[in-house]
Parts: structure tokens; sequence; C-alpha cells
């Protein structure tokens, strides 16, 4: 039966981060995740805030902080100190990426034409927040046959957008790489892995160097820039191609696996031991706290014991909350009272503006991130519950979810600390099986 001081449930922002923490300071910490993280779908950067008028990411988290009920009321405090670390952590990990929360917010151009905001984004995007010269245009090049970044249209679209400081002129181009007439599933998996190859990225090269028109410009390209090799990839692309940046595009997000390659082989590199597959199907309690955990180990259960458990399950996206009929919603590892607007109020509000009010759904913690039930009294002693399984924020439309994956799972690595050994007995047990979802 192993037994650890501590047991992280998900592998995503938030589990790894606090799993590092608590690795890093010299704790047998375990990662159990029963699959990929919201990393694998997005695009890389680093969201901490974002409210459409704050000229930083430190003001916008400033101004979410004074929300009652939002994770940042509670987190404030940790925020520099994570995104410093995270950003440290990359770097060591040779992902190193642009940006800080003191850093301006500027507008970057989304692949399909939109603009956004950003602050801290890897090296492979961070060109892209360079101010334009007068005379500097963009030119979007996409791959022929990739259909998940369409360059007419975005380059179309941008065209007609108002893009503040934005370049002077923006063109698309397509360009046929070589070898990609016989692939079927053209994905951006596919690409990043033939940009890893030296000998095939040589014949790519002079390809898209050709689409290039005279005068200045500045490249944008869908993010496929290798994915095992991308700093030398990137270094290379720049040198051939002169100023260069990656634009996210549909999943899988090639920069969003480096950063969660990069944490996850940190989290190994520092003794943390990592599970993935393997969803949470009992929990074992004794005395008012967590015992242990049963996973779907291949051939039977296996028992998975510790002092103390974080929760980063990752909400509605990431399989940590689920809807049951009736118009109620349920925490799918330890049953934890959820926090929730009323159903009739879940789909109120703008998907694509400021969100619906679903969103605002998880688990309510004190400022020792302790699940707490209606009643403000904390549920189970030695459970933390981290990033975007907390309630009372809208990530999508506050552009927070990553700035509190990081504070949170920084503070749950700050209290639990070293050394904090199992204290649950195992005299007077009950275990609780859950149903896979
Ligand atoms: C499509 C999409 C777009 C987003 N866009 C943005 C954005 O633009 N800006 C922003 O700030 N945030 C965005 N987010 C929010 C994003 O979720 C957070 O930024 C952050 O990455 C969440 O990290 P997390 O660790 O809390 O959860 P996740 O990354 O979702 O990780 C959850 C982990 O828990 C595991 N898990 C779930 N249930 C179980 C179980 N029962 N047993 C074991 N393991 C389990 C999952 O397999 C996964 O490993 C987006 C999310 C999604 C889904």
């Amino acid at each position: 039966m192993p037994s650890h001081d501590a047991v992280v449930v998900g592998g995503g922002l938030s589990g790894l981060t606090a799993g590092l923490a608590l690795a890093e300071s010299g704790a047998d910490v375990a990662l159990l995740a029963k699959g990929m993280a919201a990393s694998h779908w997005v695009h890389g950067g680093i969201d901490i805030a974002d409210s459409g008028q704050a000229s930083s990411s430190a003001a916008a988290a400033a101004a979410l902080a004074s929300l009652p009920g939002h994770p940042y009321a509670v987190l404030a405090d940790d925020l520099p100190a994570a995104v410093a670390e995270a950003l440290r952590r990359l770097a060591d990990a040779g992902l190193p990426y642009r940006g800080g929360l003191d850093a301006p917010l500027e507008w970057i151009p989304t692949a399909i034409g939109g603009l956004r905001r950003a602050a801290i984004l890897p090296d492979g995007q961070a060109t892209v927040l360079d101010p334009w010269e007068a005379d500097e245009g963009l030119l979007l090049v996409g791959v022929e046959r990739y259909r998940d970044f369409w360059a007419g249209y975005a380059a179309r679209n941008l065209a007609a957008a108002e893009w503040p400081g934005g370049p002077a002129r923006v063109h698309a181009a397509v360009v046929e790489l070589p070898g990609l007439a016989r692939l079927r599933n053209l994905t951006p998996l596919v690409i990043a892995r033939l940009f890893d190859d030296p000998v095939w990225r040589r014949s790519a090269w002079p390809l898209i160097r050709q689409a290039v028109p005279a005068g200045r410009w500045r490249i944008g390209v869908p993010a496929v820039l290798g994915l095992d090799r991308h700093a030398e990839v990137l270094a290379e692309a720049v040198r051939e191609l002169g100023p260069v940046f990656e634009m996210p595009s549909l999943p899988p997000s090639v920069p969003g696996i480096r950063l969660h390659d990069a944490l996850r082989r940190r989290f190994e590199a520092s003794g943390g031991r990592l599970e993935i597959g393997f969803g949470v199907t009992g929990v074992e309690r004794s005395a008012g706290a967590v015992a242990a955990l049963e996973t779907a180990a291949a051939g039977r259960p296996r028992r998975v014991a510790a002092g103390v458990f974080v929760l980063a399950t990752g909400g509605l996206a990431g399989g940590g909350l689920r809807g049951l009929p009736g118009g109620k919603l349920e925490e799918t590892v330890f049953g934890l009272p959820v926090s929730s607007p009323s159903a009739d109020r879940w789909f109120s509000g703008e998907p694509l503006g400021d969100g619906v009010e679903l969103e605002r759904a998880g688990i309510r913690v004190n400022a020792d991130l302790r699940p707490l039930d209606t009643a403000g009294r904390v549920v189970l002693d030695n459970v933390l519950v981290v990033g975007s399984e907390l309630s009372g924020m809208r990530y999508l439309s506050e552009r927070c979810g990553d700035g509190v994956a990081l504070a949170s799972g920084h503070r749950a690595g700050r209290l639990i600390g070293v050394g904090q050994r199992a204290t649950a007995t195992t005299t007077t047990t009950t275990t609780t099986r859950r149903t896979a979802s």
C-alpha cells in the first residue's frame, strides 16, 4: 500500500504547481490524474487576468480580488511569488516565457483573425508583443492541407479589425511543405514532429522564405515549430525567416503540451511520482478526514494513502464536477458540497461575451483552501482544493484560469509544507466507491 506525505488528484496547471512546490520542498508526493489537462486545449500562454481596461495583469487581478467570493480574494497575496516561480521553473526546463504580472497587456492576433490581450507568452509567441514599426506588416503563413489555420481568412479579419498600435498591413500566404501530401490527418502535432527533424526542416525553410513578399514583415505561423526540440527549431526559424511568432490554433495545442511536459518532467525530476490514466474510484475516510484513495489501476483497485490530499480536478471542463439529473452538480472525487448558481440561471449570460453563470460553480474554500459546506464549516480537514475546481470565477471572460491555478497551487504547497506525515488512522475507516465518470 503506497503511502505518501501528499497526494495530488489532477495533472493540470494547478495540480502540477502544487505537486512541484511539495516535491521541491522535499515532500513525498504522488500525482494521480485520469487524463490530460486543459493545457492540451488552450494557447500555452499564461493568463492571469484581463478586465479589458486594466493596463496590466496585476491591476486586473487586483480588481477581481475585490469581488466577494472570487478566488483572488483569497489568493492575491500568493500571485507574485507563484508567477515568478512558474516562470523560473519553465525557464529552467528550457521553455522560457516573456512578460510578467506588471508587463502591459498587449493586443495580439488570434488564429481566426480576432484580437485578445496577453502579457505572458512563451518565447515562441512573444515576438508578437514587440511594438509594430510604422512600415512593418504582418504576414500570416498557412500550410497547404492543414485545415485548422486559415491564413487568408485570419488576414482578412485582422485587416478589418480595430487593432490599436497594430501592423501597417496584413497579408497571407499558404505554403506547400514537403511530405504532407501523403498524410491524411494533419494535426498540429504531426507538423510539429516534422519540424523536430533537422533534415526535414532544412527543406521547409526555403519554401516558407519564398512566400515572403518584398518589404518589412513579421511572420505569424501556426504553433507547430517543434515539440521536443522547440527551442532549437525556434532559433533556426528566426535565423532563416527573421522575426517570427507562433499562433495557437485548434486543439491539440502544441504550446500547451510543451508547457505541460516541461512541468511534468520537472515534477518527476524533483522526485514526484506521476500516474496518468487512472481515475479515482473510491475514498477511504477516517475520523472526518481522508485516509486513502482507490484508483482503477490495471487489473485491480490500488489503494493510495497520504496525510493530505490536493483536489485539482479542473471543475466542469476538467471532469472535477459533473451535472446530475434535476439540476444538481456533483464533485466527482470526494463528493464535496458544490457552490453553484440555481439551475435556472446556469446558462444566463453570453457564452462568448461575459460568460455564463454556470462557470462560477465549484468548491468554496477558506483561506487555507479547505472545502466548506453551505454553513461555512470545513468539510474535510486534510483536503485542499485548487485551480478551476474553485468556485466564484468566470475564467473565460476574466481570463484568470491560469493565474488562479498557479496561485492556488503555490498556496497549497506553502500550506502543506514539508514533513506532513500521514495522520489519519485506519482503525475506523469507511470506503465510498464512486461511479467512474
Ligand atoms: C477549452 C478551455 C479553454 C480555456 N481557456 C482559458 C483561457 O483562455 N484563459 C484562462 O486563463 N483559462 C482558460 N481555461 C481555464 C483553464 O482550465 C485553466 O486556465 C487552467 O489551465 C486549469 O488548470 P487546472 O489544473 O485547474 O485543471 P485542468 O487543467 O482541467 O486539469 C484537471 C485534471 O484533473 C484530472 N481529473 C479530473 N477528474 C478526475 C478524477 N476523478 N480522478 C483523477 N483525475 C481527475 C484531469 O484528467 C486533469 O488532469 C480554459 C479551459 C478550457 C477547458
